[in-house]
């Protein structure tokens, strides 16, 4: 069962392990806002060749991406993969929040629910694209969920298969909600997942989690 104390305390494992994990890279919010749609389907390294090459064509704003090429946008992102889809839908959601807002900080300053659907109805954003941008471009208490919180919550609590919400909710009813703890402790679950709870064969031995982790009591890291 992931209690309040169970969770806070993988938090200070986690966290003691790993120190402060400082994220999301990113200059402004834009940047943030643009590397949270480029990262779908990619790896970081590839987000950032993306980036530099938008930040050489100045195009790391939404107005500069509203009113750019199309080829040129594409070209930039190329090494983030999907890089047709992802120019397209890039140009459109600039486009959407220039016409309709003038800036993004605008359309970022309501408040996190209506924020939320708003962002879930464009094209190309679902619930971690959209939860990534609410945490860490607006800075709103949202948790964010990935593939590597649903794998090492499932492991270390013993969890039955579950969707986005249902893990959302399980994780945040047990921590406090405050936006530099889940920007935190998201952070803590990539690195827990990249390092040691990998996908094929977790490095159990050496994880700070193991001593409160139901997968290694049953397999003793075998
Ligand atoms: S002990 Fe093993 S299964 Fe548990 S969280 Fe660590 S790496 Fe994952």
């Amino acid at each position: 069962m992931a209690s309040d104390r169970s969770l806070g305390r993988l938090y200070c494992l986690l966290r003691n392990r790993f120190g402060f994990q400082d994220w999301w890279p990113g200059e402004t919010t834009d940047e943030i806002f643009i590397s949270a749609i480029l990262t779908q389907n990619t790896s970081w390294v590839n987000v950032e060749k993306a980036m530099l090459n938008l930040r050489r064509r100045h195009l790391l704003d939404i107005s500069s991406i509203s009113s750019s090429n199309l080829r040129t946008l594409e070209t930039a992102i190329k090494p983030s993969g999907f890089y047709k889809q992802k120019a397209r839908r890039l140009k459109n959601i600039s486009s959407y929040i220039c016409s309709k807002y003038g800036s993004l900080s605008k359309m970022l300053g309501a408040d996190a629910d209506t924020l939320r659907r708003e962002l879930l109805s464009m094209d190309g954003i679902g619930p971690e694209t959209a939860d990534c941008i609410l945490l860490y471009a607006a800075e709103k208490p949202i948790f964010v969920v990935d593939a590597y919180t649903c794998r090492i919550m499932s492991r270390i609590y013993n969890l039955p298969e579950m969707g986005y919400e249902e893990m959302q909710e399980l994780v945040t009813s047990g921590i406090t909600k405050n936006v530099e703890l889940y920007n935190d402790f998201h952070a803590q679950f990539v690195k827990l997942g990249k390092d040691y709870c990998k996908k094929n064969k977790p490095l159990c031995k050496n994880c700070p989690a193991k001593q409160i982790c139901i997968y290694y009591k049953k397999t003793k890291g075998n």
